[in-house]
């Protein structure tokens, strides 16, 4: 029920877990983060509060700079660790809020070329999709683009890729997500409380954007695909 990605220059685990915990307010049932390090993707995930997060972080820390996170509140699957998010196909991590409405029928697609499903989730769908993409040697973002426009349902979605510390890809319908500006930093949340501690320098996305994201880089597309130049806005919040 919350996203963050964080493309930082610190251990990024704390940060993640920290910004979950200021998108509490919104109801979860499970936790977990993904970070990419040395080139490598892994994550951690618990069910129940985000201190069951954090305590799994303590015997199992997760490093890297790099990575997404989610507070999930279950749609399609119990509330369980293997259903949590991030799910992982390959070299692809993702986090999502909302439902995917057409997953069965992807899923059959999928089923079709041998792709196993190990998770009771809409969301593990999105993941293999891209993955499945990915296998031509089509690259991280056009692979995610295609995926992205293969869904139906609403949507906020957030892409960490194995091998790219320096790539997170957002796209939302549906669902809120905003990206945030920091100083060679970039992030992106379900709102701008979850950012609020790192930057206060925010734009929103709209509906049907994708969005490209480097510690230096932003490209917004539109539903369309064309390049879209949305405000940056300072947003000011009361602590
Ligand atoms: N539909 C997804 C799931 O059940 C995401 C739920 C959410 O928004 O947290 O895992």
């Amino acid at each position: 029920c919350g996203i963050i990605g964080v493309l930082g220059n610190h251990e990024v685990s704390p940060i993640l877990v920290e910004a979950l915990k200021r998108l509490e307010y919104r109801g979860y049932d499970s936790a977990g983060i993904a970070t990419v390090n040395g080139g490598h993707l892994d994550r951690r995930r618990a069910v129940g509060k985000l201190v069951n997060l954090s305590d799994t972080l303590v015997h199992d820390p997760l490093p890297g700079k790099s990575g997404i996170g989610h507070t999930r509140w279950a749609t399609h699957g119990a509330p369980t660790v293997s259903n949590a998010h991030p799910h992982q196909a390959g070299c692809v991590a993702v986090v999502h809020n909302g439902i995917i409405e057409n997953f069965k029928e992807l899923r059959d697609e999928l089923a079709a070329h041998g792709i196993r499903f190990v998770t009771e989730t809409d969301t593990e769908t999105v993941a293999l999709l891209c993955e499945f993409y990915m296998r031509d040697g089509t690259s991280a973002a056009e692979a995610a683009r295609k995926t992205v426009a293969r869904l139906e349902g609403a949507f906020a979605l957030a892409f960490l890729f194995d091998g790219e510390e320096d790539l997170l890809i957002a796209a939302r319908k549906g669902s809120p997500l905003a990206v945030g500006h920091g100083e060679g930093e970039m992030y992106v949340g379900s709102d701008a409380i979850a950012l609020a501690p790192l930057t206060d320098q925010i734009t929103y996305l709209e509906e049907g954007d994708f969005v490209v994201l480097t510690r230096n880089s932003h490209e917004i597309r539109d539903a369309k695909g064309n390049i879209a130049n949305r405000e940056k806005r300072q947003i000011k919040l009361e602590n």
